[in-house]
């Protein structure tokens, strides 16, 4: 017999507000209208995004309101619950305590695992020891704009199952934009994960993943099927999915879905669900139309957009040297310097600098 294939039903419910009766309801309701299979019994690892340990406002992570209802439905549902995450800067004994998820795994006893113990390797890839142990792996994304891969959702998440700066190398090894969207889906393939349920109450548009603005969206939405979700979330956010590479080569390789007009998406449509004025990161087009080598690469870093040190804002914490895998930046007479050469435009520093001093724009050639 064959491999059974996977639904491509994409539940969406309206959300307004982080009411934890409202989401709790709303994620029952995805959970069996999507294929859900069922917890009982099951050893369940939810996987929120903590990229950062701020407060939910800043709508960087997955809201604790979301996390609390996914975990008390897998919980009721007869399943031991168990979280965690891993931000790449974050080393052993991380607990996540400003976002609310640390303190909600201790009301509903939810164990919370250290990623960066005693790591396994599986598919070339170096993983949190917990994907060994679990019978079940949920990503609970925030839907929100990535400046390397464009958008993150369900799948870019499950990422963070790699541990703390482990991450960074692995942008390094793929150094450009399609090779590291390749990468991630094959880090989801290799995962496994059983479904996910996606925070699109308030997500984030503009310079994300950590600077850009909170913006309402309204909607929780699951699947079984992490690359029809994040097809359905980028729609919704006004993308093209076809122009995120991540999506593109998960669908030209029939990974997960086969083609985008398969996708089912269950409690409306697309077009009733569609954000307005949602500020998406622009589109480089160029990545599609020139080959991928040697001459290529010099072009792309040439011309692609660049980190922009605003030194005003800059409190010299380093973060963004201590990701900096490419070794592109120093601190040089009281500021960082980049060695431009060096960059491979991986955007990690942008990512983890705390007080957005750090721009993301192409440079004008005078
Ligand atoms: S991460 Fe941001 S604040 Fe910290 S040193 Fe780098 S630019 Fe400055
Ligand atoms: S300077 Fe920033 S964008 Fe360039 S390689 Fe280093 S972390 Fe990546």
């Amino acid at each position: 017999m064959g491999k059974a294939e996977l639904s491509t039903v994409v539940s969406v419910r309206k959300v307004q507000k982080y009411y934890s009766g409202d989401i709790l309801k709303a994620v029952e309701e995805i959970y069996v209208a999507a294929g859900g299979p069922d917890p009982k019994g099951k050893k369940v690892l939810l996987k929120p995004n903590i990229l950062a340990d701020l407060a939910p406002e800043r709508a960087v992570t997955t809201h604790p309101e979301v996390f609390r209802a996914c975990a008390q439905y897998f919980q009721s549902r007869g399943a031991t619950v168990l979280a965690g995450d891993s931000p790449a800067l974050h080393t052993s004994g991380f607990k996540a305590k400003i976002c609310g998820i640390g303190p909600v795994c201790e009301e509903l006893g939810v164990k919370w695992i250290d990623f960066t113990e005693d790591p396994i390797h599986r598919k070339g890839f170096k993983f949190a020891r917990i994907l060994d142990e679990v019978d079940m792996v949920i990503s609970l994304p925030k839907l929100k704009t990535h400046e390397l891969a464009y958008f993150t959702g369900a799948t870019k998440n499950l990422f963070g199952l790699i541990p703390g700066l482990s991450k960074a190398l692995l942008h390094a090894k793929y150094p450009n934009r399609n090779a590291f969207s390749a990468m991630i889906v094959d880090v989801m393939e290799a995962i496994k994960p059983t479904f996910a349920i996606m925070d699109a109450i308030i997500g984030m548009e503009g310079a994300g993943p950590q600077n850009g603005q909170p913006k309402h969206i309204g909607l929780i939405l699951g699947s079984c099927n992490l690359i029809a979700l994040d097809i359905v979330a980028s729609q919704i956010a006004g993308y093209n999915p076809m122009d995120i590479p991540m999506l593109s080569h998960a669908v030209k390789n029939g990974i997960q879905v086969k083609d985008i007009n398969d996708i089912i998406v269950e409690g409306g449509s697309i077009k009733k669900f569609k954000v307005k004025n949602f500020k998406r990161i622009p589109i480089d087009r160029r990545y599609n139309l020139i080959y991928m080598g040697v001459r290529y690469e010099r072009m792309r870093r040439r011309f692609d957009r660049r980190p922009i040190f605003d030194h005003d804002k800059c409190i010299l914490c380093e973060k963004c040297i201590q990701i900096c895998k490419a070794e592109a930046l120093e601190i040089k007479d009281g500021k960082i310097h980049i060695h431009d050469p060096n960059c491979i435009r991986c955007y990690c520093c942008h990512e983890v600098c705390p007080v957005n001093a750090i721009e993301i724009k192409r440079k004008v050639f005078g």
